[in-house]
């Protein structure tokens, strides 16, 4: 777990985020039971890592941190915080009786959760958190990474996980 650390602090060495004074970015390692295990994500400052990728290879490990780094790099993980403080303004608002508040963080809330959800802009999300990882480990490590990764998630045959491995430089 310590190569997956040292890589994670390398990529933000690398390509720092603004936000990373005040919230640091965390890796968690999630537990053995954990049912998708081959899964990894990234929300809020945090990256969570299935606990099958463990021992992956090299490439791999650096492709996922890359990429996942890539999301928060990139403000993506920006959506969640906004997300959050939206919930937390409108029960303040609904506790304490605040109209404007009330219907302010529910414009935010329909706003934040729009961009979150809209399936183009999830898309332009994955492309730019590819190019994150490949521009901080370098093109070969992600899509031989991103290569490993669709193969055992079973995903070759998935045209948006194929047109990303294109963005990657991989041929079909
Ligand atoms: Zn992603």
């Amino acid at each position: 777990m310590d190569d997956w650390k040292m890589d994670f602090i390398n990529a933000q060495a690398r390509l720092p985020h603004w936000l990373s004074h005040l919230i640091r970015p965390r890796l968690i390692f999630l537990p053995g039971w954990w049912l998708n295990p081959l899964g990894a994500w990234a929300y809020l400052h945090l990256v969570f890592i299935g606990p099958g990728l463990v021992d992956a290879p090299l490439a791999v490990r650096r492709y996922i941190i890359g990429h996942e780094y890539g999301h928060i790099q990139s403000n993506h993980t920006i959506l969640h915080f906004v997300y959050w403080c939206a919930v937390l303004c409108f029960l303040a608002a609904v506790v304490e009786q605040m109209p404007v508040l009330g219907i302010s963080s529910c414009l935010l809330l329909t706003i934040s959760l729009s961009l979150i959800l809209q399936p183009h802009l999830a898309r332009k999300r994955e492309y730019q958190a590819d190019k994150i990882a490949a521009l901080v480990f370098g093109p070969e490590v992600a899509l031989q990474g991103a290569l490993w990764m669709a193969d055992k998630t079973g995903m070759m045959n998935d045209e948006f996980r194929c047109a990303r491995l294109e963005h990657l430089g991989w041929k079909r």
